[in-house]
């Protein structure tokens, strides 16, 4: 496959204040001389202007793709690739995520430049964004932003196409019902992959069938907003301007809790950026009683990608809501 390129850093930290932690690292990775090659074609196309790649550095934080900084003469692209064959569409669903984000004119949202692949390497090519110093207001700006998302709804819950939760398939089928869509193309497919890989055993399936049955009452209904869809912490960094930008979206149309329970599974927003969103646009009451239940997604996400570790998460909560 030609000559590997060495990648000597990595860059972390990389939310928080910009700061680029350098470390001696070598990867045999994917992006090789050739690849690079039709990068910098794709680029020179895409932007009319020859471009030369002077320097690759790779980007930590994602858990899924290698993710790189491509320095060039034409200034700085961000790059994701992965094995193409292994995760079909998977860049091709992401740029249509950040599309929809971007349309509702909320938040800074890398302009996508291309998605392709070579030769069983999928890729896509996207505006870098420099990592800035965080505004004053930032969580409560963050907060508010959100909430003028959440309003762009639709009738159904779901979306016209699938894409990816991690490196999982997530299946979008539309339907009216808030609550089967939830039970069907959330938590069934999760668990019916769990039960697959010997992560869960029968008692809690049988638990699960349980809650399904108090779901009706348990979560509350609204019509479905424009989620994020994989809202923690990772999954946004601070632009130039000092404020929130989203990235790596598994956007379908979905009860805006989601994306709030989401944002709470890691420890949690700072509290302007809930006070905010509650002042733009007040979730129901009880919402911190949901949050929970609306995580059991994607602790059961975490269990089919990371191992059997999240499983006891899994099961204290069905404990106390069954
Ligand atoms: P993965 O798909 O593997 O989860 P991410 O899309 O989360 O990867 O990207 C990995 C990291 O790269 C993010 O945590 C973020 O710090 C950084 N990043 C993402 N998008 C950009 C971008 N457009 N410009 C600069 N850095 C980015």
């Amino acid at each position: 496959m030609g000559n590997w390129i060495t990648i000597e850093r990595i860059i972390s930290d990389y939310f928080s204040g910009g700061k680029y932690q350098l470390s001696k690292f070598n990867f045999a990775m994917l992006l090789n001389e050739n690849l690079k090659t039709y990068l910098e074609n794709c680029l020179s196309q895409q932007i009319s202007v020859p471009v030369n790649i002077r320097e690759i550095l790779a980007i930590g934080g994602g858990s899924i793709n290698y993710a790189y900084c491509l320095n060039t003469n034409a200034g700085k692209f961000f790059a994701k690739i992965n094995n193409a064959s292994k995760f079909p569409e998977m860049f091709t669903a992401e740029a249509r995520g950040l599309e929809l984000l971007a349309e509702t004119n909320t938040f800074n949202i890398p302009n996508v430049i291309k998605v392709g692949d070579f030769e069983n390497v999928s890729f896509i090519l996207m505006e870098f964004i420099e990592a800035g110093k965080c505004v004053k207001n930032f969580f409560a700006d963050f907060g508010s932003k959100l909430a003028t998302l959440h309003q762009h709804t639709n009738i159904y819950f779901g979306l016209n196409h699938d894409n990816y939760i991690g490196s999982l398939k997530q299946s979008n089928i539309q339907q009216k019902n808030g609550v089967m869509f939830f039970i069907h193309e959330r938590l069934q497919v999760q668990i019916a992959l769990a039960e697959q890989n010997r992560m869960i055993d029968s008692s809690t399936i049988e638990q699960f069938e349980k809650l399904y049955g108090k779901l009706e009452t348990i979560l509350p209904k609204e019509k479905s907003s424009l989620l994020h869809g994989d809202l923690w912490s990772g999954n946004f960094m601070t632009s130039p301007g000092g404020k929130a930008c989203l990235v790596d979206p598994a956007v379908y149309y979905g009860n805006r809790e989601a994306d709030i329970a989401m944002s709470k599974l890691f420890g949690g927003f700072d509290n302007d950026f809930y006070e905010s969103y509650n002042a733009t646009f007040p979730l129901i009451k009880g919402w911190e009683q949901r949050i929970d239940v609306w995580n059991l997604y994607p602790l059961l996400v975490h269990v089919n990608l990371f191992g059997g570790g999240y499983v006891a998460q899994v099961k204290s909560i069905l404990k106390r809501f069954c």
